[in-house]
C-alpha cells in the first residue's frame, strides 16, 4: 500500500531505525499493517497497527485510548475499538506517548469518531508538536513527517494523574527521543491479580541524533538520563509500549492465544528493554564525544 503523506520508504527506515537502536530484532514489513485487536487485561487491549501500538482502557465512564498510530491506523483504531465490541463514540480521553507522525497522524481521526466533549491530554514539549501536527520536532523536519494537527485540552507535567471511572493513569515525562516523551503507567488486572502496566514512550537514540556537547535539542543528554534512571525505578509488569517490537508483541500474543493468560505480565523483559537501550545510548554518547 502506497502511502502518499510519508511514502513507504520514509515510514519503512525511520522505524527500521527506531528498532534497531532500541531492540535489535527485524521490523514488521508492514509496521502500519492491520493487526487484529485483543484482550491484554481485564481493562486493556491492543487496537494498534502491526506495529504502531494504539492501547484502549475500558473504564465504567467510558474509553481512554492511547495513541493513534500514523495516518493510515487511525482508522484501523476506530475498526478495532468497533470490532471488540465498544462504541468509539464513548472515547473520553486521549493520550499521546510522543508526537512523532507513526504514534500522532492518527490522533485526528480518532478524535472525529470519539465523544464530542473527548479531551486530548499531552506534555507541554510534545503536545505544541502536536497541536502543529508535527512541525517543530527537532529532528524529523520536512512535510512527510507532518500530519493533520490535534489541540491538547490539557497540559500534563511529570506525576500529573488523568482519572476516569475508576482509573488513574500517571504521566512520567520521559525525555530524549523527543522532548516531552510521555510514559504511561496504570493499574490493571490479569488472572485475577492487580498488575502494574507501563506503556514506554520511546528509548531510541535514532541515527543522527546528536548527544554530549552537541545535542539535537537542548538538555536531550541530560533528559535521557533522567528517563533511563525514572524507568529503572518505576514498577513494570504488564510492559507495552508505543512499537510492538519493543515488547515483542508477536510473539507474547502468540503464546496469549496458545492458554498463557499474563503473556504481557513481563518486568524482567522490561528491564532488559531498558538496559539494551541505555547500553546503545552510552555507545552513542561516547563515539560522539569521545
Ligand atoms: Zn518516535
Amino acid at each position: 500500500m502506497i502511502r502518499p503523506r510519508f511514502g513507504i520508504l520514509g515510514t519503512v527506515a525511520l522505524t527500521a531505525a527506531v528498532f534497531v537502536s532500541a531492540s535489535g530484532r527485524a521490523a514488521p514489513d508492514d509496521p502500519a499493517g492491520p493487526y487484529k485487536p485483543f484482550k491484554i487485561a481485564d481493562q486493556l487491549y491492543y487496537v494498534g497497527a502491526s506495529d504502531y501500538s494504539s492501547y484502549l482502557i475500558v473504564t465504567k465512564a467510558g474509553l481512554i485510548v492511547i495513541d493513534g498510530g500514523d495516518k493510515p491506523v487511525g482508522p484501523q483504531v476506530v475498526a478495532n475499538i468497533k470490532a471488540l465490541g465498544f462504541d468509539p463514540r464513548t472515547i473520553k480521553i486521549l493520550l499521546n506517548t510522543h508526537e512523532h507522525f507513526d504514534h500522532a497522524a492518527g490522533l485526528a481521526e480518532v478524535k472525529r469518531a470519539a465523544a464530542p466533549d473527548v479531551k486530548f491530554y499531552a506534555s507541554a514539549a510534545d503536545g505544541a508538536i502536536v497541536a502543529a501536527g508535527g512541525v517543530g520536532d527537532p529532528f524529523l523536519k520536512g512535510e512527510r513527517f507532518t500530519y493533520e494537527p490535534v489541540k491538547p485540552d490539557v497540559i500534563v507535567k511529570d506525576g500529573d494523574t488523568v482519572s476516569l471511572g475508576g482509573m488513574t493513569l500517571t504521566a512520567h515525562i520521559t525525555g530524549g527521543h523527543t522532548p516531552g516523551c510521555t510514559t504511561w503507567t496504570f493499574p490493571v488486572t490479569v488472572a485475577g491479580k492487580t498488575r502494574q502496566a507501563l506503556d514506554l514512550c520511546s528509548a531510541s537514540v535514532l541515527p543522527g541524533y546528536k548527544l554530549g556537547k552537541t545535542e539535537t535539542y537542548p538538555g536531550q543528554t541530560a533528559d535521557y538520563e533522567r528517563s533511563f534512571a525514572t524507568w529503572k525505578k518505576l514498577p513494570c509488569e504488564v510492559f507495552i509500549a508505543s512499537h510492538g517490537q519493543f515488547f515483542d508483541l508477536h510473539e507474547k500474543r502468540a503464546k496469549l492465544d496458545a492458554g498463557k493468560a499474563d503473556a504481557f505480565v513481563d518486568p524482567a523483559g522490561c528491564r532488559a528493554f531498558v538496559d539494551r537501550a541505555e547500553a546503545h545510548f552510552r555507545d552513542e554518547l561516547k563515539k560522539q564525544n569521545g
